[in-house]
């Protein structure tokens, strides 16, 4: 960083705390999530101007990081939502802006599993409970704390063997449900789930769909799941840093082995998890086998 460049990011520092905000440094692009304009993905919009603007998405606050001279906005994008033309708001002083951008499509495949049938046919009392505990994850997940994320770029939060199966089309003993809205990561029972970015722990519990269950907020509307644990190391309010242990890997709720099920969610949209870890290194699972027999 150059002595100009420091002094910039240091007024903006000083600027952002005379706001109220906590302090961020400036982001530079190899902080951010990779840009995926898709259903389930994440849209950058790059923003002039001094002050902080206030963007929203479909009536969803959008979070807004300092980039460069201006800002970033970085706006998640629901599974559900249909390719094609969108925008955000933008509030910066005077009149209100829109910027457009454009979703475009993407074929998620249809994953079909097996699991009890109590799992999918509710009875009565697992109804019930399902619409008790309905409102406190969608509440946790709604969160938006104005203080903004220290990084937006996670450590995987179990090592383990990343499923790409975010998105998939779920169809569950022949019947349709949600979409996969998450991150599989295999790994036995007991294996150390970690935080994979600093932040506050804010609702933690037994579900029925997603058994033990923790949940992050990192700030600016950036709030992460972590599922089916075999045991809680965290409470509510508990502030983590990165690598912090959450829990333990388990197979609790509807699960059909033990793994992590990981959500990360931006503007209240689940988005893929992938796009703030670092590529995944080739492996020897991944790299093309030794050549036993000649090729022909
Ligand atoms: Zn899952």
């Amino acid at each position: 960083m150059t002595a100009q460049a420091r002094r910039r990011s240091a007024s903006r520092s000083s600027m952002l705390a005379a706001l109220g905000c906590a302090t961020a440094a400036t982001l530079a692009v190899a902080d951010l999530p990779r840009q995926s304009a898709v259903p389930g993905g994440v849209v950058l919009i790059d923003l002039p101007g001094t002050a902080p603007p206030t963007v929203t998405f479909e009536d969803k606050r959008v979070m807004v990081m300092p980039k460069g001279a201006g800002w970033v906005a970085i706006v998640g994008i629901p599974l559900a939502r249909s390719p094609g033309a969108a925008k955000v708001e933008i509030r910066q002083g005077a009149a209100p802006l829109t910027r457009g951008f454009t979703i475009e499509g993407k074929a998620y495949a249809t994953q079909s599993l097996k699991v009890a049938p109590r799992q999918v046919d509710l009875a009565p009392e697992d109804a019930a409970r399902v619409a008790r505990e309905s409102p406190i994850l969608r509440k946790a997940m709604d969160t938006f704390t104005e203080a903004p994320p220290a990084t937006l770029r996670f450590e995987q939060p179990v090592s383990g063997r990343r499923s790409s199966s975010f998105g998939l089309r779920r169809v569950f003993n022949g019947q349709s449900r949600n979409p996969h809205s998450g991150m599989d990561i295999a790994a036995p029972t007991g294996t150390p789930v970690i935080a994979p970015a600093p932040g506050r722990v804010i609702e933690t519990g037994d579900f029925f769909f997603n058994g033990n269950t923790v949940i992050i907020d990192h700030g600016q509307g950036l709030v992460t799941l972590y599922c089916h644990l075999s045991r809680i190391e965290v409470q509510p309010g508990d502030v983590v840093e990165t690598g912090d242990l959450l829990g333990a890997v388990g197979s609790t709720g509807r699960s059909t082995g033990p793994h992590l099920h990981w959500g990360v969610s931006l503007n209240r949209a689940y988005v893929d998890p992938a796009l703030f870890l670092a590529p995944p290194k080739p492996s020897a699972a991944s790299a093309p086998p030794p050549s036993a027999s000649p090729k022909r």
